[in-house]
């Protein structure tokens, strides 16, 4: 049996011949009518979800390296970054807690981003790159604990409630960290499963 020529739906598991194309139209199970993105010829928008990606990466590079929060207080001022918290927390024999930030809102977004980037930059391209297997089963596996929408969440709490304490001031990474929370909710819309037809496309063009 070819079973290249064979697809089964994610959902409920029916199996399908696959149809030689599907251009412009829209592919779903007869069973349960889960759409059937993996098929040939069911276009992904892969040029402007790269570009997403790239903008998004670019934005958590300045997230990360740009202070969030600038407190006035009493003469002194002092100023935080996302990483400079996290070894606050780390110091301050808060390590676990040191820990979780550090995954759900610098490592998992990271890895996500890294790998997605890794995937969609030489697929534009026309090739299809190395290891290309593992990164999809990657992204899903970490997409799932990155939670910067959580953190910029809490940011904007502990603004709130410090602001009767001493003065505020917003710094250039809380508004990166503002402009990542909606650029990573746009990159969670790409189904990265939908690869694996362009990967087909590419090995037999
Ligand atoms: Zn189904």
């Amino acid at each position: 049996m070819e079973y290249h020529r064979l697809i089964v739906c994610h959902e409920c598991d029916l199996l399908f011949r696959k149809p030689s194309s599907v251009e412009k139209r829209r592919a779903s199970c007869s069973r349960c009518g889960a759409s059937l993105t993996a098929l040939r010829g069911a276009r992904l928008p892969l040029d402007w979800f790269c570009a997403v990606t790239l903008a998004a990466f670019i934005t958590f590079c300045i997230a990360q390296s740009f202070p969030v929060i600038e407190l006035c207080a009493n003469g002194m001022t002092s100023e935080a970054t996302l990483f400079g918290a996290v070894r606050a927390l780390w110091s301050g024999n808060m390590r676990v807690v040191a820990a979780m930030v550090f995954c759900s809102s610098i490592l998992f977004p990271l890895i996500e981003l890294l790998c997605l980037l890794y995937l969609l930059v030489p697929i534009c391209t026309g090739k299809r790159p190395p290891w290309f297997n593992v990164m999809p089963r990657v992204v899903q596996l970490v997409r799932p604990w990155g939670m910067v929408e959580v953190l910029m969440l809490g940011v904007l709490v502990t603004i709130v409630k410090m602001v009767s304490m001493a003065e505020v001031i917003p710094g250039p990474g809380l508004f990166a960290l503002g402009a990542l929370t909606v650029m990573l909710g746009v990159v969670a819309l790409f189904d990265p499963s939908g690869l694996w037809a362009v990967r087909d496309e590419i090995r037999s063009s």
